[in-house]
């Protein structure tokens, strides 16, 4: 789950980072309120989850509330990357003398946290990486000890020569460090990271991505997500205990347990298709899931053939047809079914499918092919 910058920088704030002030704002009326009420410049920013907001003309520096007011009914409701910008962060602005980039994200290959600095910030890391190699550095944090005080001060001392400089970055690589750990993120990312003319060291962006398993301990983290950013279909459904993700593709996928359901994806393609989405029903012998999940696959206008694959294993193959003849009860299913189930219960699921006219195949192979023949044939 990514975080807003304004959620990511009120966890920032309270572990210590240096944040400038502000509050998020969903009109242009409570953004020239806030503007007023942190005083001088303020900077107006497009609250949305993508990066190069800057560019899009997302950020813009006010020098009065009006003018704050004015840039937010500019940028509210204003598409960055697709995404409809909804609220505002009206911040104090800050005069920069230098912009750095730091970040400590999850790096699988090197299975540890990794942290990532470059004296070259403000910009994408990306282009840094390719251009200016040696402009970047990463260190690797063994998680059996956590970040140790010495590795803090290498980061700090690798962006910035001045001691005084550095020692402030210190305590900030340590509290990131902190935020990171204790809120289970795979990202914890100031982009800028800058210093002002008088010498502070301040996180002007903040970028905060969240492990989704790790959400249900974290309930002050999991109350930040907003329902009103997410595909209704990726809501509706966590509710009901489905792992799912949209993809693009025409043939919609209905399966129980994760690598059944990406060996289903796989054998799509194989044979010349394309999966509409990855849906796990899990193992449960819930027919109220699969009424859902059809409900969800049924939503997504380019799902020309829906195609439930399941090994009855704890998972009841009877449970699931009943799921199926009860979500055809209740709601209108355009494309057709085709279904492939073996495993425990089999031969009354069979007979359950018959009262609705459906059949099965047992074997993937023939299921899978003609899923994706009935989808190009729509
Ligand atoms: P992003 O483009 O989505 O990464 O948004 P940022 O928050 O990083 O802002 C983009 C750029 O706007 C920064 O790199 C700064 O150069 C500039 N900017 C943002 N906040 C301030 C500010 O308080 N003062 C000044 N002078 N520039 C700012
Ligand atoms: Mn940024």
């Amino acid at each position: 789950m990514d975080l807003y910058e304004y959620q990511a920088k009120d966890l920032f704030r309270a572990a210590g980072i240096p944040v400038p002030a502000g509050e998020v704002a969903f009109t242009p009326d409570e953004a020239e309120a806030i503007a007023a009420k942190i005083g001088g410049t303020v900077v107006v920013k497009a609250q949305v989850h993508a990066g190069g907001r800057g560019k899009a003309g997302g950020v813009k520096l006010a020098r009065s509330a009006a003018e704050a007011r004015e840039h937010a009914s500019r940028i509210l409701g204003m598409k960055i990357k697709g995404l409809e910008v909804r609220k505002v962060l009206v911040t104090a602005a800050e005069d920069i003398k230098s912009e750095a980039y730091l970040s400590v994200l999850v790096d699988r290959k090197v299975q540890a946290p990794v942290f990532i600095a470059s004296p070259q910030g403000g910009i994408d890391i990306e282009e840094v990486a390719a251009t200016n190699p040696n402009a970047l550095r990463r260190l690797r944090i063994d998680p059996r000890y956590g970040l140790l005080p010495h590795e803090a001060y290498a980061i700090a001392d690798f962006l910035y020569s001045d001691p005084a400089l550095a020692l402030q970055t210190t305590r900030i690589v340590a509290l990131l460090y902190g935020v990171f750990v204790e809120n289970s993120c795979s990202l914890a990312e100031i982009n800028p990271l800058i210093v002002t003319p008088d010498g502070q060291v301040k996180a002007i962006d903040a970028k905060v991505s969240v492990d989704d398993s790790a959400l249900r301990h974290l309930p002050n983290i999991e109350a930040l997500r907003d329902l009103d950013a997410e595909p209704p279909a990726e809501t509706k459904a966590r509710a009901a205990g489905l792992s799912f993700v949209k993809l693009d593709g025409a043939v919609g996928c209905c399966v129980n347990g994760a690598g059944l359901a990406m060996a289903t994806m796989d054998l799509v393609k194989y044979y010349g298709g394309e999966p509409a989405n990855f849906l796990d029903i899990g193992g449960s012998s819930n027919p109220d899931k699969v009424v859902a999940a059809l409900e969800i696959i049924t939503s997504d206008p380019s799902v020309k053939s829906i195609l439930f694959n399941i090994f009855g294993g704890i998972t009841r193959c009877d449970d699931v047809a009943r799921g199926i003849l009860e979500a055809t009860r209740r709601i209108r299913i355009e494309p057709p079914i085709v279904i492939r189930l073996t495993g425990t219960n089999e031969k009354e699921a069979l007979s359950v499918l018959a009262e609705a006219g459906l059949t099965a195949y047992t074997t993937m192979d023939e299921v899978v092919q003609k899923a994706v023949q009935l989808a190009a044939q729509a």
